[in-house]
């Protein structure tokens, strides 16, 4: 079912979702499912899957390094069929521009309509680690925009060599990214937000956040969008800070702020152990803000640990 109708059914009453990441090849699937064991009992109606960028490694022949390019955590729409098919619930894979030309991408389509998956995040990816800047793959898309035309274009039949007239159209529902502090190359939060409106012109069904820390940063956003005419669900991505590190990490890899309360607290911490429970503590208060607020999902960043967004979810559904 399409995370837009999940919406609809529920009326109202928000609902729990969250995103995983692949394991590392040759991991089993097993480390994904003892995290989304303790978070079944919250219901979520669907579940994300991301998709990783390559990375550049180095063969030694013979004393020679050879640079190749490969994908450490593969295995999203597998995951997501795996999942499926276990738990009963709706997943959404993440699909790139960058890393697959436009025929992989169909070709990946294809196999996720096969697999009876009714959705998917449309994305362009960030640059490769060692880019300084977002590269297209040649014969891939540049921005999320074209990704979400190519998906749209299956509902009528419209492959990228040619039109098929057919009973059994992939029909998607397709989320976007949204970034309640502009996305980090954006000349500004306004142009940023006319390429959002952009995505959700060409086909986009609804748009999931950035993380953020301050709530008040997302109602801005919400109500900004809604002024230049987006309509679509706006689902708020939370993070719950679990390391001191992440002080210094998430606002370089993601260039969003960080409240100073939240910083004193983190600060005041003798150990990870205590940051994790002021990480908690802090999406527990913003989670039932947003929730009073009446947002449609509260969709949480696992980034592969569960016991902390199980804690949050207790508190708040
Ligand atoms: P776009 O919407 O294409 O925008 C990218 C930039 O280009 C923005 O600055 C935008 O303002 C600008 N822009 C757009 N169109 C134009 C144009 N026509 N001309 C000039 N500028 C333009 N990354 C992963 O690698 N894997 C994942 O699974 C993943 N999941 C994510 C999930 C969520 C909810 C979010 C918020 C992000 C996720 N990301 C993921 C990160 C994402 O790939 C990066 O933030 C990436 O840098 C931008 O992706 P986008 O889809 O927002 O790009």
């Amino acid at each position: 079912m399409k995370v837009t109708e999940h919406i609809k059914q529920a009326k109202g009453k928000t609902l729990f979702s969250f995103e995983l990441i692949p394991p590392v090849k040759g991991k089993s699937i097993q480390e994904l499912y003892d995290n989304i064991d303790p978070l079944m009992e919250f219901k979520p109606p669907f579940i994300d899957v991301t998709t990783s960028r390559e990375e550049y490694v180095y063969i030694d022949k013979g004393g020679l390094l050879e640079k190749k390019v490969t994908r450490m955590r593969p295995g999203t729409v597998g995951i997501c069929s795996s999942i499926q098919h276990k738990y009963h619930v709706d997943t959404v894979p993440h699909l790139l521009c960058g890393g697959f030309t436009k025929e992989e991408t169909e070709y990946v389509l294809v196999d996720c309509h096969y697999l009876g998956i009714d959705n998917v995040m449309a994305l362009r990816g960030d640059s490769m680690k060692e880019e300084r800047y977002f590269v297209p793959t040649e014969g891939g898309h540049c921005y999320a925009k074209e990704l979400v035309s190519q998906i749209r274009n299956l509902s009528r039949g419209e492959y990228l060599h040619e039109t098929i007239d057919s009973d059994d159209n992939a029909d998607f529902c397709i989320g976007v990214a949204g970034y309640p502090e502009k996305h980090l190359e954006a000349p500004s939060l306004q142009s940023d937000l006319k390429r959002l409106k952009e995505k959700v012109d060409a086909g986009a069904d609804y748009v999931v956040t950035q993380m953020f820390f301050d709530n008040q940063k997302f109602f801005e956003f919400v109500e900004a969008a809604k002024n230049i005419g987006i309509t679509v669900p706006i689902i708020p991505g939370i993070k719950p800070i679990a390391i001191k590190r992440h002080l210094q990490l998430l606002p370089q890899v993601f260039r969003i702020d960080i409240p100073q309360d939240l910083i004193d607290a983190v600060e005041a911490c003798q150990n990870n152990k205590d940051v994790r429970q002021v990480g908690i503590e802090w999406a527990i208060q913003q989670s039932k803000e947003l929730k009073s607020a009446g947002v449609p999902v509260l969709h949480y960043y696992s980034m592969g640990k569960s016991d902390n967004i199980k804690a949050i979810a207790k508190e708040v559904f």
